[in-house]
Protein backbone atom coordinates (compact mmCIF):
# COMPACT_ATOMS: atom_id res chain seq x y z
CA UNK A 1 0.00 0.00 0.00
CA UNK A 2 1.29 3.31 -0.95
CA UNK A 3 2.26 5.80 2.06
CA UNK A 4 0.65 8.64 0.69
CA UNK A 5 -2.57 9.15 -1.32
CA UNK A 6 -2.50 11.15 -4.32
CA UNK A 7 -3.52 14.89 -4.11
CA UNK A 8 -5.35 15.79 -7.28
CA UNK A 9 -7.77 18.46 -7.38
CA UNK A 10 -10.97 15.78 -8.62
CA UNK A 11 -10.47 14.34 -4.98
CA UNK A 12 -12.15 17.93 -3.05
CA UNK A 13 -15.51 17.91 -3.47
CA UNK A 14 -18.04 20.22 -5.27
CA UNK A 15 -20.70 19.79 -1.45
CA UNK A 16 -20.72 19.52 1.72
CA UNK A 17 -22.68 16.67 3.64
CA UNK A 18 -25.10 17.59 6.02
CA UNK A 19 -25.68 15.09 9.08
CA UNK A 20 -28.76 16.31 9.98
CA UNK A 21 -31.63 13.97 8.05
CA UNK A 22 -29.30 11.26 8.92
CA UNK A 23 -29.14 11.34 13.23
CA UNK A 24 -30.93 8.93 15.24
CA UNK A 25 -33.24 11.96 16.09
CA UNK A 26 -34.46 15.03 15.45
CA UNK A 27 -32.06 18.02 16.28
CA UNK A 28 -33.92 19.60 19.13
CA UNK A 29 -34.59 23.64 18.45
CA UNK A 30 -32.33 26.25 19.45
CA UNK A 31 -34.43 28.42 22.47
CA UNK A 32 -34.40 31.86 24.25
CA UNK A 33 -34.25 31.61 28.01
CA UNK A 34 -38.21 31.83 27.92
CA UNK A 35 -38.42 28.42 26.20
CA UNK A 36 -39.94 29.51 22.71
CA UNK A 37 -37.95 28.26 19.98
CA UNK A 38 -35.57 30.90 17.99
CA UNK A 39 -36.73 32.02 14.56
CA UNK A 40 -34.23 31.91 11.45
CA UNK A 41 -34.76 35.66 11.47
CA UNK A 42 -33.24 36.88 14.52
CA UNK A 43 -30.46 34.72 13.71
CA UNK A 44 -29.45 36.88 10.87
CA UNK A 45 -28.88 39.92 13.17
CA UNK A 46 -25.99 37.89 14.06
CA UNK A 47 -25.16 35.64 10.66
CA UNK A 48 -25.37 36.32 7.43
CA UNK A 49 -28.57 34.89 5.58
CA UNK A 50 -26.60 31.81 3.85
CA UNK A 51 -25.44 30.79 6.83
CA UNK A 52 -28.60 30.78 8.64
CA UNK A 53 -29.41 28.57 6.10
CA UNK A 54 -27.18 25.79 6.20
CA UNK A 55 -27.69 26.03 9.78
CA UNK A 56 -30.86 24.83 10.00
CA UNK A 57 -31.10 22.88 6.46
CA UNK A 58 -32.47 19.35 6.60
CA UNK A 59 -30.85 19.07 2.96
CA UNK A 60 -28.29 15.90 2.88
CA UNK A 61 -25.92 17.74 0.16
CA UNK A 62 -25.08 21.48 -0.14
CA UNK A 63 -23.35 23.19 -2.82
CA UNK A 64 -19.83 24.43 -2.05
CA UNK A 65 -19.54 27.71 -3.78
CA UNK A 66 -17.03 27.53 -6.75
CA UNK A 67 -15.04 30.52 -5.55
CA UNK A 68 -14.75 28.65 -1.92
CA UNK A 69 -13.80 25.03 -3.73
CA UNK A 70 -10.95 27.41 -6.06
CA UNK A 71 -9.56 29.30 -2.52
CA UNK A 72 -9.53 26.00 -0.69
CA UNK A 73 -7.44 24.52 -3.62
CA UNK A 74 -5.13 27.39 -3.81
CA UNK A 75 -4.96 27.15 0.23
CA UNK A 76 -3.18 23.10 -0.12
CA UNK A 77 -6.46 20.98 -0.21
CA UNK A 78 -6.76 17.90 -0.64
CA UNK A 79 -4.91 17.67 2.30
CA UNK A 80 -2.67 14.44 2.12
CA UNK A 81 -3.99 10.97 3.77
CA UNK A 82 -0.79 9.35 4.89
CA UNK A 83 -0.04 5.89 6.45
CA UNK A 84 1.73 6.10 9.81
CA UNK A 85 4.04 3.38 8.69
CA UNK A 86 7.00 4.00 11.53
CA UNK A 87 4.47 4.39 14.19
CA UNK A 88 2.99 1.26 13.44
CA UNK A 89 6.57 0.08 13.51
CA UNK A 90 7.22 1.51 17.08
CA UNK A 91 4.31 0.37 18.49
CA UNK A 92 4.60 -3.02 16.85
CA UNK A 93 1.28 -3.26 16.43
CA UNK A 94 -0.78 -5.67 13.56
CA UNK A 95 -2.92 -2.73 13.25
CA UNK A 96 -2.77 0.41 9.75
CA UNK A 97 -2.84 3.43 11.07
CA UNK A 98 -3.86 6.39 8.71
CA UNK A 99 -4.33 9.94 9.19
CA UNK A 100 -5.52 12.88 7.08
CA UNK A 101 -3.10 15.85 7.97
CA UNK A 102 -4.51 19.58 8.08
CA UNK A 103 -1.58 20.99 9.49
CA UNK A 104 -1.05 21.94 5.87
CA UNK A 105 -3.45 24.72 5.39
CA UNK A 106 -1.32 27.85 5.81
CA UNK A 107 -2.75 28.86 9.75
CA UNK A 108 -1.89 25.19 10.78
CA UNK A 109 -5.36 23.46 11.24
CA UNK A 110 -8.33 22.47 9.89
CA UNK A 111 -10.05 25.69 11.19
CA UNK A 112 -9.27 27.72 7.39
CA UNK A 113 -11.90 24.96 6.25
CA UNK A 114 -14.85 26.79 7.58
CA UNK A 115 -12.95 30.33 7.59
CA UNK A 116 -12.92 30.38 4.62
CA UNK A 117 -16.97 29.48 3.72
CA UNK A 118 -17.88 32.01 6.43
CA UNK A 119 -15.85 35.30 4.89
CA UNK A 120 -16.77 34.18 1.67
CA UNK A 121 -20.90 34.07 2.38
CA UNK A 122 -20.14 37.42 4.91
CA UNK A 123 -18.46 39.42 2.09
CA UNK A 124 -21.17 38.29 -0.46
CA UNK A 125 -23.97 39.72 1.69
CA UNK A 126 -21.83 42.75 2.12
CA UNK A 127 -20.85 42.36 5.96
CA UNK A 128 -18.12 45.09 6.35
CA UNK A 129 -16.54 43.04 9.36
CA UNK A 130 -16.74 39.87 11.40
CA UNK A 131 -16.08 39.91 14.87
CA UNK A 132 -15.30 36.16 16.69
CA UNK A 133 -13.44 34.81 19.60
CA UNK A 134 -10.24 32.74 19.60
CA UNK A 135 -8.72 30.71 22.30
CA UNK A 136 -5.54 29.37 21.76
CA UNK A 137 -5.47 31.70 18.72
CA UNK A 138 -5.92 29.04 15.70
CA UNK A 139 -9.58 30.18 15.20
CA UNK A 140 -8.47 34.15 15.31
CA UNK A 141 -6.10 33.18 12.62
CA UNK A 142 -8.21 31.11 10.14
CA UNK A 143 -10.35 33.80 9.89
CA UNK A 144 -7.76 36.65 9.89
CA UNK A 145 -6.39 34.58 6.64
CA UNK A 146 -9.58 34.20 5.47
CA UNK A 147 -10.76 37.69 6.02
CA UNK A 148 -8.01 38.99 4.54
CA UNK A 149 -9.21 37.08 1.18
CA UNK A 150 -12.46 38.58 1.03
CA UNK A 151 -11.85 41.88 1.79
CA UNK A 152 -13.58 41.54 5.06
CA UNK A 153 -12.27 43.00 8.32
CA UNK A 154 -11.73 40.89 11.14
CA UNK A 155 -11.81 41.53 15.11
CA UNK A 156 -10.62 39.34 17.42
CA UNK A 157 -11.54 38.86 21.23
CA UNK A 158 -8.37 36.78 22.39
CA UNK A 159 -8.55 34.42 25.99
CA UNK A 160 -6.43 36.78 27.62
CA UNK A 161 -4.57 33.96 28.69
CA UNK A 162 -3.36 33.39 25.50
CA UNK A 163 -2.55 36.95 24.18
CA UNK A 164 0.14 36.72 26.87
CA UNK A 165 1.49 33.86 26.85
CA UNK A 166 1.01 33.33 22.74
CA UNK A 167 2.10 36.01 20.76
CA UNK A 168 3.17 34.37 17.74
CA UNK A 169 -0.40 33.51 17.15
CA UNK A 170 -1.40 37.24 17.82
CA UNK A 171 1.80 38.51 15.12
CA UNK A 172 0.03 36.11 13.00
CA UNK A 173 -3.45 37.88 13.14
CA UNK A 174 -2.15 41.01 12.38
CA UNK A 175 0.11 40.25 9.81
CA UNK A 176 -3.29 39.43 8.43
CA UNK A 177 -4.30 42.76 9.02
CA UNK A 178 -6.78 41.81 12.01
CA UNK A 179 -7.73 43.71 15.25
CA UNK A 180 -6.77 41.61 18.42
CA UNK A 181 -7.98 42.46 22.09
CA UNK A 182 -6.93 40.75 25.13
CA UNK A 183 -10.51 39.32 26.65
CA UNK A 184 -11.71 40.09 28.99
CA UNK A 185 -11.46 43.94 27.13
CA UNK A 186 -12.19 47.36 27.86
CA UNK A 187 -14.59 47.40 24.57
CA UNK A 188 -17.60 45.56 25.91
CA UNK A 189 -19.79 45.80 29.05
CA UNK A 190 -19.05 42.20 30.27
CA UNK A 191 -15.47 43.35 29.54
CA UNK A 192 -15.55 46.06 31.56
CA UNK A 193 -17.16 44.66 34.31
CA UNK A 194 -15.02 41.47 34.77
CA UNK A 195 -12.28 43.69 34.56
CA UNK A 196 -13.59 45.90 37.33
CA UNK A 197 -13.51 42.47 39.41
CA UNK A 198 -10.22 41.58 38.47
CA UNK A 199 -7.77 43.54 36.45
CA UNK A 200 -5.60 40.35 35.56
CA UNK A 201 -8.54 38.18 34.57
CA UNK A 202 -7.35 35.88 32.61
CA UNK A 203 -10.65 35.68 30.20
CA UNK A 204 -11.74 31.96 28.90
CA UNK A 205 -13.82 31.29 25.75
CA UNK A 206 -17.28 31.54 27.06
CA UNK A 207 -16.62 35.18 28.06
CA UNK A 208 -14.58 36.29 24.62
CA UNK A 209 -17.63 34.47 23.15
CA UNK A 210 -19.47 37.07 24.87
CA UNK A 211 -17.63 39.76 24.04
CA UNK A 212 -17.61 39.19 19.85
CA UNK A 213 -21.20 38.92 20.56
CA UNK A 214 -22.36 42.28 22.04
CA UNK A 215 -19.39 43.99 19.83
CA UNK A 216 -21.65 42.92 16.69
CA UNK A 217 -25.13 44.02 18.52
CA UNK A 218 -23.56 47.37 19.11
CA UNK A 219 -22.44 47.45 15.74
CA UNK A 220 -25.28 49.02 14.19
CA UNK A 221 -25.70 46.52 11.21
CA UNK A 222 -22.10 46.85 10.55
CA UNK A 223 -20.87 43.65 11.35
CA UNK A 224 -21.41 39.91 11.70
CA UNK A 225 -20.43 37.35 14.38
CA UNK A 226 -18.46 34.31 12.98
CA UNK A 227 -18.18 30.84 15.49
CA UNK A 228 -15.41 28.70 15.05
CA UNK A 229 -16.76 25.47 15.68
CA UNK A 230 -20.17 24.41 17.75
CA UNK A 231 -22.57 25.43 14.91
CA UNK A 232 -24.44 22.93 11.92
CA UNK A 233 -22.91 25.00 9.50
CA UNK A 234 -18.89 24.87 11.24
CA UNK A 235 -19.63 21.21 10.71
CA UNK A 236 -20.55 20.97 7.15
CA UNK A 237 -18.01 23.02 5.71
CA UNK A 238 -15.39 21.04 8.00
CA UNK A 239 -16.86 17.56 6.16
CA UNK A 240 -14.10 18.01 3.30
CA UNK A 241 -11.89 16.74 5.46
CA UNK A 242 -13.67 13.10 5.39
CA UNK A 243 -15.36 13.54 1.89
CA UNK A 244 -11.74 13.95 0.69
CA UNK A 245 -10.93 10.75 2.94
CA UNK A 246 -13.66 8.59 1.24
CA UNK A 247 -12.23 8.71 -1.99
CA UNK A 248 -8.28 8.77 -0.99
CA UNK A 249 -9.05 5.40 0.67
CA UNK A 250 -10.01 4.37 -2.73
CA UNK A 251 -7.52 5.27 -4.63
CA UNK A 252 -5.13 3.79 -1.99
CA UNK A 253 -7.49 0.46 -1.99
CA UNK A 254 -8.41 0.59 1.39
CA UNK A 255 -12.28 -0.77 1.41
CA UNK A 256 -12.86 -0.90 4.75
CA UNK A 257 -11.94 1.00 8.04
CA UNK A 258 -12.20 -0.34 11.51
CA UNK A 259 -11.99 3.25 13.37
CA UNK A 260 -12.02 6.67 13.47
CA UNK A 261 -10.48 8.75 15.95
CA UNK A 262 -10.35 12.16 16.63
CA UNK A 263 -10.36 15.03 19.15
CA UNK A 264 -12.82 17.50 20.29
CA UNK A 265 -12.99 21.24 21.37
CA UNK A 266 -16.80 22.18 19.74
CA UNK A 267 -16.70 19.34 17.98
CA UNK A 268 -15.58 20.42 14.54
CA UNK A 269 -12.98 18.53 13.17
CA UNK A 270 -14.21 15.84 14.65
CA UNK A 271 -17.02 15.81 12.66
CA UNK A 272 -15.69 17.22 10.06
CA UNK A 273 -13.74 13.78 9.09
CA UNK A 274 -16.17 11.10 10.55
CA UNK A 275 -19.58 12.59 9.96
CA UNK A 276 -19.72 11.50 5.72
CA UNK A 277 -18.38 7.89 7.27
CA UNK A 278 -21.40 7.75 9.51
CA UNK A 279 -23.79 8.99 6.07
CA UNK A 280 -21.74 6.09 4.01
CA UNK A 281 -23.74 3.17 3.39
CA UNK A 282 -22.19 -0.01 4.88
CA UNK A 283 -23.48 -2.58 2.35
CA UNK A 284 -21.15 -5.29 3.41
CA UNK A 285 -19.39 -5.38 6.77
CA UNK A 286 -19.90 -2.94 9.96
CA UNK A 287 -19.36 0.47 10.10
CA UNK A 288 -16.17 2.25 11.90
CA UNK A 289 -16.41 2.62 15.90
CA UNK A 290 -15.98 6.49 16.45
CA UNK A 291 -14.13 7.77 18.76
CA UNK A 292 -14.50 10.96 20.35
CA UNK A 293 -10.85 12.80 22.38
CA UNK A 294 -11.59 15.06 24.54
CA UNK A 295 -9.22 16.37 27.82
CA UNK A 296 -10.07 15.10 31.24
CA UNK A 297 -9.91 18.53 32.58
CA UNK A 298 -12.44 19.99 30.19
CA UNK A 299 -14.85 16.45 30.35
CA UNK A 300 -18.35 17.91 28.55
CA UNK A 301 -18.53 14.30 26.83
CA UNK A 302 -17.92 11.80 29.37
CA UNK A 303 -18.83 13.33 32.51
CA UNK A 304 -21.13 16.65 31.01
CA UNK A 305 -24.62 16.44 31.52
CA UNK A 306 -27.39 16.68 27.70
CA UNK A 307 -29.50 19.93 28.21
CA UNK A 308 -29.98 23.29 27.66
CA UNK A 309 -27.16 25.61 28.16
CA UNK A 310 -25.58 28.43 26.46
CA UNK A 311 -23.20 28.86 24.28
CA UNK A 312 -21.09 31.52 25.91
CA UNK A 313 -20.09 32.78 29.72
CA UNK A 314 -22.99 36.14 29.72
CA UNK A 315 -25.37 34.27 28.55
CA UNK A 316 -25.89 36.25 24.98
CA UNK A 317 -26.34 33.30 22.83
CA UNK A 318 -29.23 31.27 22.25
CA UNK A 319 -29.98 28.17 24.09
CA UNK A 320 -28.49 24.84 22.84
CA UNK A 321 -29.72 21.30 23.70
CA UNK A 322 -25.43 19.97 24.39
CA UNK A 323 -23.77 17.94 26.71
CA UNK A 324 -21.99 20.75 29.05
CA UNK A 325 -20.30 21.18 31.70
CA UNK A 326 -22.15 24.93 32.38
CA UNK A 327 -21.84 27.34 31.00
CA UNK A 328 -19.66 29.54 33.46
CA UNK A 329 -17.53 26.04 34.03
CA UNK A 330 -14.04 27.94 33.22
CA UNK A 331 -11.61 24.89 32.02
CA UNK A 332 -8.21 25.12 33.96
CA UNK A 333 -5.52 26.50 31.62
CA UNK A 334 -4.18 23.94 29.58
CA UNK A 335 -1.87 23.37 26.51
CA UNK A 336 -4.51 22.35 24.53
CA UNK A 337 -6.60 25.93 24.34
CA UNK A 338 -8.35 24.54 21.36
CA UNK A 339 -9.82 22.01 23.45
CA UNK A 340 -11.12 24.37 26.22
CA UNK A 341 -14.56 24.84 25.82
CA UNK A 342 -17.89 24.10 27.95
CA UNK A 343 -19.96 22.85 25.53
CA UNK A 344 -19.97 19.87 22.25
CA UNK A 345 -21.85 20.24 19.15
CA UNK A 346 -25.81 19.36 19.15
CA UNK A 347 -25.77 17.08 16.50
CA UNK A 348 -22.56 15.40 18.26
CA UNK A 349 -24.12 15.03 21.42
CA UNK A 350 -27.33 13.32 19.73
CA UNK A 351 -24.51 10.62 18.33
CA UNK A 352 -23.11 10.24 21.81
CA UNK A 353 -26.14 10.03 23.80
CA UNK A 354 -27.05 7.74 21.08
CA UNK A 355 -23.87 5.45 21.28
CA UNK A 356 -23.02 5.49 18.20
CA UNK A 357 -19.63 8.03 18.82
CA UNK A 358 -17.90 6.54 21.91
CA UNK A 359 -16.14 9.52 24.25
CA UNK A 360 -13.07 9.02 26.06
CA UNK A 361 -10.77 11.37 27.80
CA UNK A 362 -7.14 11.41 28.41
CA UNK A 363 -4.55 13.69 31.08
CA UNK A 364 -2.27 16.35 29.64
CA UNK A 365 1.03 14.40 30.10
CA UNK A 366 0.48 10.95 28.70
CA UNK A 367 -1.16 13.62 25.66
CA UNK A 368 1.78 15.74 24.81
CA UNK A 369 4.07 11.95 25.69
CA UNK A 370 1.95 10.49 22.47
CA UNK A 371 2.51 14.10 20.36
CA UNK A 372 6.07 13.33 21.14
CA UNK A 373 6.48 9.51 19.52
CA UNK A 374 4.34 11.09 16.68
CA UNK A 375 7.22 13.62 16.05
CA UNK A 376 9.77 11.32 16.53
CA UNK A 377 8.44 8.52 14.37
CA UNK A 378 6.06 10.63 11.96
CA UNK A 379 8.23 13.48 11.88
CA UNK A 380 5.31 15.93 12.33
CA UNK A 381 4.88 17.56 15.97
CA UNK A 382 1.11 17.30 16.46
CA UNK A 383 -0.58 20.31 17.76
CA UNK A 384 -1.33 19.55 21.68
CA UNK A 385 -5.29 19.41 20.63
CA UNK A 386 -4.53 16.53 17.92
CA UNK A 387 -2.60 14.62 20.35
CA UNK A 388 -5.20 13.72 21.65
CA UNK A 389 -6.59 11.59 18.94
CA UNK A 390 -2.79 10.51 18.92
CA UNK A 391 -2.68 9.45 22.31
CA UNK A 392 -6.55 7.63 21.42
CA UNK A 393 -5.00 5.88 18.32
CA UNK A 394 -1.90 4.38 20.17
CA UNK A 395 -4.15 2.66 22.48
CA UNK A 396 -5.96 1.02 20.10
CA UNK A 397 -3.20 -0.03 18.32
CA UNK A 398 -1.40 -1.44 21.53
CA UNK A 399 -4.61 -3.97 21.66
CA UNK A 400 -4.01 -5.28 18.26
CA UNK A 401 -0.54 -5.70 19.21
CA UNK A 402 -0.91 -9.62 18.30
CA UNK A 403 -4.04 -9.57 16.35
CA UNK A 404 -3.78 -11.83 13.22
CA UNK A 405 -6.42 -9.55 12.04
CA UNK A 406 -5.01 -5.89 10.65
CA UNK A 407 -7.83 -3.62 11.64
CA UNK A 408 -7.30 0.26 9.96
CA UNK A 409 -7.21 3.05 12.25
CA UNK A 410 -7.77 6.55 10.60
CA UNK A 411 -7.72 9.68 12.80
CA UNK A 412 -7.79 13.20 11.82
CA UNK A 413 -4.51 15.19 12.78
CA UNK A 414 -6.31 18.24 12.88
CA UNK A 415 -3.14 20.65 12.96
CA UNK A 416 0.24 21.17 13.81
CA UNK A 417 2.45 22.55 17.20
CA UNK A 418 4.89 24.93 15.89
CA UNK A 419 3.30 27.67 18.01
CA UNK A 420 2.67 25.70 20.73
CA UNK A 421 6.17 24.60 21.05
CA UNK A 422 5.98 25.68 25.29
CA UNK A 423 3.02 22.85 25.69
CA UNK A 424 6.10 19.94 24.52
CA UNK A 425 8.78 21.84 26.48
CA UNK A 426 8.58 20.42 29.88
CA UNK A 427 8.06 16.51 28.50
CA UNK A 428 10.86 16.22 26.31
C1 LIG B 1 -9.65 24.46 17.47
C2 LIG B 1 -8.91 23.21 17.33
C3 LIG B 1 -9.44 21.98 17.79
C4 LIG B 1 -10.74 21.88 18.51
O1 LIG B 1 -11.86 22.37 17.87
P1 LIG B 1 -12.94 21.42 17.18
O2 LIG B 1 -14.01 22.33 16.76
O3 LIG B 1 -13.40 20.43 18.21
O4 LIG B 1 -12.25 20.77 16.05
C5 LIG B 1 -8.71 20.83 17.57
N1 LIG B 1 -7.51 20.86 16.96
C6 LIG B 1 -6.95 22.02 16.53
C7 LIG B 1 -5.61 21.98 15.88
C8 LIG B 1 -7.64 23.23 16.70
O5 LIG B 1 -7.10 24.36 16.26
Amino acid sequence: MELRSPQTRDIVPSYWYNITPDLPEQLPPMLHPDGSPVDKRELEALFPRSLVEQEFTTQRHVEIPGEVVETLLMLGRPTPLIRARRLEEALKTNAVILFKYEGVMPTGSHKVNTAVAQAYYNAAEGVERVSTETGAGQWGSALSLAGSLFGLKVRVFMVRASYLQKPYRRILMESYGAEVYPSPSDRTNTGRRLLAENPDHPGSLGIAISEAIEDVVSSGGKAKYSLGSVLNHVLLHQTVIGLEALKQLEMLGVDRVDYIVGCVGGGSNFAGLSYPFIGHRYNDGDPPVFIAVEPETVPSMTRGEYRYDYGDTAGLTPLLKMHTLGHDYIPPPIYAGGLRYHGVAPSLSILVKNGLVKPVAYGESEVLEAGLLFARTQGILPAPESSHAVKAVIDIALKHRGSSRRPVILFNLSGHGLLDLSAYSRTS
